[in-house]
């Protein structure tokens, strides 16, 4: 994303901790290392490193194996996506899980037939830096828990691909980057659509300027949420409808206009008092950006909708859905939009192995989960608030604003 520049605390460069040093070794020998060698956290911008999709052949021939994938987080989206699609990968493969108390730990080893060595529970994850086996562990676990997995994940050596939202506010948010860089491992965020063809062409219109100047995003994602005794709707997990569905909205503002906002202001609505404590239940919310684009955004635990429509100087562009799982549809002022529709999760769990394991740069890094983190964050201050926020940048970038936001 090109952005406006936001700074953040400088890590130190440490050397890698033994079990990331092993592996900074390995991709060194591949002559790869350097994509994880990154330098300290600083001013943030560019746009996602990585072009090319498809197929990695080398990845695949010779001596190279297939990268194995540890998932920690049985539940809904591991069971019913991640697990499914990495049937259908060619370079990922399921090679083991971590089992919490509540999951079904047999049932799994037995329709996956994982070994099991490869098998794991909270307390003795760690022990996972020693199975040759498993190189990515992906984090599919309520939000309040990313972090502490994903640390413990990266001493251990191991690749990191950390479900969104990223964390729980954007200090987590650099704590996990750091800890990744520090053992010299990947850092992947789950936003599958930066792998999806609909998508892809959306941010292509967008930021390229296909339509002209993009003068309006309004973007929705959001489900009706009737199980009120899990943890969606627990505060302390990382609840509630804006941390749930409300970065699918903001990524795509983001992704659209390819920059970060200037201005974020958020409300928040609930149509069932009395059901939940302390998360959003509906929450709208509105960016502006340097390029002068206005976004208005909703998500919420109370209706299903799901649609993306982009007004720019000549045109207009749309999707509806745009972040379902399958089904995507769109169209332009200039005639229907034509992709394939592909396994999303499969795409991106093959992409990211194949990038984690020749040490490339990644399509989605964990500092593009930091930035919506920072967005969130600053959603939640205005709704605490009731005042827009302006986000942090070079000085001067007040007397930048485009346009006015009425106050
Ligand atoms: P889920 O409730 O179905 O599963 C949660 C998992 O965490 C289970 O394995 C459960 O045993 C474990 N867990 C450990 N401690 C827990 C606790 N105290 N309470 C509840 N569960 C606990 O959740 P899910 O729908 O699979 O979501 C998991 C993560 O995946 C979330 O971060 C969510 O945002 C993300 N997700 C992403 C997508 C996507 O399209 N990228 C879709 C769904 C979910």
């Amino acid at each position: 994303m090109t952005g406006n520049s936001v700074i953040f605390i400088i890590m130190e460069k440490k050397p890698p901790e033994k079990a990331g040093r092993r592996e900074f070794l390995r991709l060194s020998a591949l002559g790869t290392a350097g994509a994880f060698a990154a330098p300290a956290i600083g001013a943030f911008s560019g746009k996602p490193e990585i072009k090319a999709t498809g197929s990695f052949p080398g990845i695949l021939s010779g001596k190279h194996k297939r990268a194995g994938i540890a998932l920690i987080g049985l539940g809904h989206y591991s069971a019913d996506l991640l697990a499914p699609a990495l049937q259908e990968t060619e370079i990922a493969f399921l090679a083991g899980i971590v089992a919490g108390p509540m999951d079904n730990e047999k049932a799994w080893k037995e329709k996956y037939k994982i070994p099991q060595k490869n098998i794991y529970n909270y307390d003795n994850f760690d022990e996972i830096a020693h199975n040759r086996d498993i190189n990515i562990v992906y984090v599919v676990l309520p939000n309040s828990m990313h972090k502490e997995f994903t640390i413990r994940a990266a001493n251990a050596g191991k690749h990191v691909i950390c479900e969104k939202p990223m964390a729980m506010n954007a200090g987590e948010c650099i704590e996990m980057i750091n800890a990744c860089r520090q053992n010299n491992v990947g850092l992947s965020i789950g936003y599958r659509l930066h792998y999806e063809p609909y998508n892809q062409e959306i941010m292509r219109l967008g930021q390229e300027k296909v339509f002209g100047n993009v003068l309006h995003i309004t973007c929705g994602s959001a489900w009706r949420n009737t199980s009120f005794d899990t943890w969606r709707w627990q505060k302390e997990m990382g609840g509630g409808a804006m941390m749930d569905m409300g970065v699918y909205p903001l990524q795509a503002a983001r992704y659209v206009t390819g920059e970060e906002p200037l201005f974020v202001s958020a409300q928040t609505f609930v149509t069932r008092p009395g059901k939940f404590e302390g998360v959003d239940e509906v929450t709208s919310f509105q960016l502006e950006f340097p390029g002068g684009t206005i976004a208005t955004l909703d998500t919420g635990f109370h209706a299903n909708y799901d649609h993306l429509y982009v007004f720019a100087e000549k045109g207009w562009f749309e999707l509806r859905p745009y972040s379902s799982y399958r089904g995507i549809s769109g169209r332009t002022s200039k005639g229907e939009l034509i992709f394939p529709e592909i396994n999303q999760q499969a795409a991106q769990m093959d992409e990211d192995a194949a990038n984690m394991m020749a040490g490339r740069p990644l399509r989605v890094p964990g500092e593009e989960g930091l930035r919506d983190m920072l967005v969130v964050d600053a959603v939640f201050e205005s709704i605490r608030t009731g005042r827009p926020v302006i986000m942090a940048g070079p000085a001067g970038q007040e007397e930048n604003r485009p346009g006015g936001l009425v106050q």
